[in-house]
């Protein structure tokens, strides 16, 4: 789940920096190594102008398979 930018993403950098993977261009920020991208979402919450956003049908559906395996409070576990 990749992170896209918006129609109104101005390139102006911001995000090419705080990626903690490098996996935005540099030269054109709107492009993202997606084999790189570890979907940490840093971009969304750094871009100035919130003009980046990940597809909402994929939002969706993981939200409703986070929802299908927290909806039960599970034991604590130890594995080692
Ligand atoms: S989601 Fe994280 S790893 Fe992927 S492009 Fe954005 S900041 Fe980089």
């Amino acid at each position: 789940m990749v992170p896209k930018p918006t129609k109104e993403c101005t390139k102006c950098g911001v995000r090419v920096h705080e990626c903690p993977v490098q996996a935005i261009n540099p030269e054109n920020p709107k492009k993202v190594d997606e084999k790189v991208c570890i979907s940490c979402m840093r971009c969304i919450s750094v871009c100035p102008h919130a003009n980046r956003r990940v597809n909402p049908v994929m939002l969706s559906a993981v939200g409703l398979a986070l929802k299908k395996v927290c909806s039960e409070r599970k034991q604590n576990e130890l594995f080692i």
